[in-house]
């Protein structure tokens, strides 16, 4: 798997970095008067595209291969589903609500890194918090697609997009997510539903990006029972595990809850939470 990383960035930043990057330390300047520039950001790590220029799918850190131990390393990451489909704005109108304040907060007071799949219709309805969540490095979001319509067909009853206008529901996401000041955003892109096939990841591959699913279902989609959510994925995580659930509270109601019980549960086991960038950078 190629992967583009670019860990040795901070190293050549400034002399006053160099001298923490090995080699003999240069002769400490004077601090600049100004406030140095901020660091270069650091580009997420991608995979390599698939024959014929196929989107890659990422679905959970690899179990074998690579540096040794390093598959076994108890970390995890758990993703948000942002979802919001393009014709819900009457629906959120009348006082219906794609979005998860509470759950966010929660995330943040437990310090736990996660990243949000959104979609862009979301990021237009929620601007504010698009923006705050994409500003807090905390978090990145990633790209679910404009419309939250399917990518295949059948799924889930969404209604399909045209495989000529795939890669531009990418593209639209993304500038939505540039249009509500969002930061932190990667060059992930998960399929409405999970629905995909070849066609779509031929589609894709204008949109230069690598597709995520998961190894565990959280199962919160339209859950009531928190318990029954936290039981699934404490049952379902392994170290490298990638967790799917949702960032929306009409849709998944109990995810608040279930991420209460999930995280203290996990650490206790000796599990780190990771973004999927982190998953991805450390994959053999
Ligand atoms: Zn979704």
């Amino acid at each position: 798997m190629r992967k583009t990383t670019t860990l040795a960035v901070a190293c050549v930043l400034t002399g006053a970095a160099l001298a923490g990057c090995g080699g003999p330390a240069p002769a400490p300047e004077p601090p600049p008067a100004s406030i140095p520039a901020p660091a270069a950001p650091e580009k997420p790590p991608t995979m390599a595209p698939g024959p014929a220029g196929r989107t890659p799918v990422f679905e959970r850190r690899p179990t074998s291969g690579g540096a040794a131990g390093r598959a076994a390393e108890k970390v995890v990451a758990l993703t948000f589903d942002a979802d919001m489909t393009a014709d819900q704005g009457p629906r959120a109108a009348g006082g219906e609500r794609f979005d998860n304040p509470e759950l966010i907060a929660l995330l943040r007071r437990l310090k736990v890194p996660s990243t949000v799949f959104m979609t862009g219709r979301w990021a237009e309805e929620y601007r504010a918090q698009a923006k705050a969540i994409g500003t807090d490095p905390l978090f990145e979001i990633a790209n679910h697609s404009y419309s939250h319509h399917a990518f295949s067909s059948p799924c889930y009853g969404l209604p399909v997009v045209g495989k000529d206008t795939m890669a531009r529901e990418v593209e639209r996401a993304f500038a939505a997510f540039r249009r509500a000041g969002a930061r932190n955003v990667v060059p992930y892109f998960r399929f409405p539903g999970g629905c995909y096939d070849d066609t779509a990841l031929r589609a894709l591959a204008p949109a230069g990006v690598t597709a995520v699913q998961w190894d565990v279902v959280s199962g919160d989609a339209f859950a009531t029972d928190a318990d029954a959510v936290a039981e699934q994925v404490l049952d379902g995580v392994r170290p490298g595990s990638l967790v799917v659930m949702h960032c929306t509270r009409s849709a998944a109601p109990a995810t608040e809850a279930a991420v209460r019980r999930i995280v203290p549960e996990l650490r206790e086991r000796g599990y780190r939470f990771v973004k999927v960038s982190e998953l991805m950078a450390d994959s053999p």
